[in-house]
């Protein structure tokens, strides 16, 4: 019997499995498919919200928190990987015109870099590969990315290297409860004991908890993207506009996303999203039309009404705890999230406040 079963192996359960693992927790990991497999993989490694002025101070609060902390794992991780997550300090630029008063009071707030570039000349000083055209922007220079595929593995790496135990290919059919306590959870053919159960399951997790209590609010949200196989140093910056952005990776792909559609659970991708998706990125960089789209891909989001997430223990099943609900943000939110839930669960001092990511505060 582990002290405490997590249901997903995604990058919320990977992070919360190593969170806890540091405490001194005996942790078991249970994955339907492979780790990393889901949303965590297709996302873009943004480490910020979209717009994070638009955001609830409870989603600014876990991104600052990871934003600290994040330069740090990412060189734990690929000490006890040898994958390197590709940490990257490119910085954003948003085009967005009418949000610079808003911009401005959030960075005061949050005590983040921001400039204001309204030259076109200034624009182009700052990132080459734009279009002449564009000539106001906002600067955001504090603002790192990730890769996602490289992260999820990475963090397998990591919970192999400490042994944490991880059972991949096995899906949980439904969690164990008694008279208001958690028992463990039931796969195909085996039951697996503990008084402690995390659902980390990402767009699937309102599904695992019955009907007959109260269940989260989290429904899939699928997200498009496509991948350039650009030059290398064609685009040094990440660029955000109209809810379209661009991520250059160190080799320089580029990757372009994305999509918001409320599919239910299918992962389809369509001819329509890839021609608008790479209509947005030529009008923002004029020099893409002449780089092949190497890939186009689907990814389901855990989409919550407000994008704040849930952590917290259910309010009716005793050591059901729900780490789920971070819709397009889990990348960025994800070690912040992982700290609170371990400090949860071990029933440590949170260093931030826990009640806004409780039921009572999402319904
Ligand atoms: C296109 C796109 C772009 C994005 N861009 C960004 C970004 O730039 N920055 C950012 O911060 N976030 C981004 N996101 C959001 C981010 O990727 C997600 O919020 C995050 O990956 C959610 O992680 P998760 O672990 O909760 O979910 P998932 O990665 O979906 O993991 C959940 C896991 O649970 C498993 N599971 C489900 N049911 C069961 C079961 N019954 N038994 C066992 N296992 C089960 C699944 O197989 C899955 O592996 C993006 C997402 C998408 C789709």
């Amino acid at each position: 019997m582990s002290d405490c079963i997590i249901v997903g192996g995604g990058i919320i359960g990977m992070l919360t499995a190593r969170e806890l693992n540091a405490a001194g927790a005996d942790v078991l990991l249970l994955e339907r498919g492979q780790l990393g497999g889901e949303s965590s993989w297709a996302g873009g490694g943004i480490l910020s919200p979209l717009y994070p002025w638009r955001y609830d101070d409870s989603v600014n609060a876990l991104a600052k928190y990871s934003q600290r902390v994040y330069p740090l794992i990412a060189q734990q991780l690929l000490a006890e990987s040898g994958v390197d997550p590709e940490y990257n300090p490119c910085g954003l630029m948003v085009l967005d015109q009418d949000e610079t008063g808003q911009a401005r009071q959030w960075a005061d707030r949050w005590d983040m870099s921001l400039d204001v570039l309204s030259s076109q000349q200034a624009i182009n000083q700052c990132e080459p590969a734009l279009n002449s055209e564009i000539n106001q922007a906002l600067w955001l220079p504090d603002i790192a990315q990730m890769r996602n595929p490289r992260l999820v593995k990475a963090l397998a790496g990591s919970l192999a290297e400490k042994e944490i135990k991880v059972i991949e290919h096995c899906k949980v059919e439904q969690l164990i409860e008694k008279q208001g306590l958690i028992q463990g959870v039931e796969t195909a053919d085996k039951v697996y004991k503990a008084d402690r159960v995390i659902v980390a399951g990402g767009a699937w997790s309102g599904k695992m908890i019955s009907k007959n209590v109260q269940q989260p609010d989290i429904e899939p949200v699928k997200g498009q993207m496509i991948l350039f196989k650009a030059r290398q140093n064609l685009l040094k910056t990440m660029v955000l506009s109209g809810g379209r952005y661009l991520i250059p990776r160190r080799d320089g792909r580029i990757l372009t996303g994305s999509t918001l559609e409320h599919t239910d659970f299918e992962k389809n991708i369509t001819e329509d999203a890839m021609l608008s998706l790479k209509q947005s990125a030529i009008d923002l960089v004029p020099e893409l039309a002449n780089f092949e789209i190497e890939h186009h891909w689907a990814g389901l989001r855990p989409g919550t009404p407000q994008g704040i997430p849930y952590i917290c223990e259910h309010p009716a099943i005793k050591g059901l705890y729900i780490n789920s609900g971070h819709y397009r943000n889990g990348v960025i939110l994800g070690a912040a999230s992982a700290k609170l839930m371990a400090d949860l669960v071990t029933g440590k001092e949170a260093e931030l406040d826990m009640k806004p990511y409780q039921f009572e505060q999402q319904h």
